[in-house]
C-alpha cells in the first residue's frame, strides 16, 4: 500500500457512493467530511464536522482539519493530520487518547440525533447519521 502524502479537496452536496484516493470530499449541507485512508487501504473515514468533532479549515486554496485523522478502528490503524490539502504522517496514537476521541465523537453523533431542528430530524439525515454511526463503527 502506497501512503498519500496529499489530498485534493472537493465540496460536494452529498458524499458519492463511489469514493476516489486521494480526493477529501466535503459537504457543507450535512457538515461532514469523507475521504479513503490515506494509507491506501481503501477504508472509508469520515470525520464529522462540529465544534466537538473536527473543524474544516478553508484558505481559498487548500483545506485543513483539526485535530488529527486517526483511523484506530482499521487494521492500518493510520494517524495523520491534514493539513493545506496535505498528509502529515504520525506516529501511533496513545491507547487513552483513542479511547477520548471515540466518547467525544459518540456523544457528538447523539446531540445531533436528538436535535430539534427539522433539517436535522429528515429521514435522509437520519439514515446518513445511522450510516455514519456503521461507519464510525460506534454500533
Ligand atoms: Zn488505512
Amino acid at each position: 500500500m502506497r501512503r498519500l502524502h496529499e489530498l485534493r479537496h472537493e465540496f460536494v452536496e452529498f458524499i458519492p457512493d463511489k469514493l476516489e484516493p486521494g480526493v477529501l470530499y466535503i459537504s457543507i449541507p450535512y457538515a461532514t467530511t469523507t475521504h479513503l485512508c490515506a494509507c491506501g487501504c481503501g477504508n472509508e473515514v469520515v470525520n464529522p464536522l462540529a465544534p466537538h468533532g473536527w473543524q474544516l479549515t478553508f484558505d481559498g486554496r487548500s483545506v485543513s482539519l483539526s485535530p488529527s485523522v486517526g483511523n484506530w478502528s482499521f487494521p492500518c490503524e493510520s494517524h495523520y493530520w491534514i493539513r493545506r490539502d496535505r498528509v502529515d504522517w504520525a506516529g501511533a496514537m496513545q491507547r487513552d487518547q483513542i479511547d477520548a476521541g471515540r466518547e467525544r465523537r459518540r456523544r457528538e453523533i447523539d446531540r445531533h440525533q436528538s436535535g430539534t431542528n427539522s433539517e436535522l430530524a429528515s429521514p435522509d439525515t437520519r439514515s446518513w447519521r445511522q450510516r455514519l454511526r456503521t461507519l464510525l463503527r460506534l454500533e
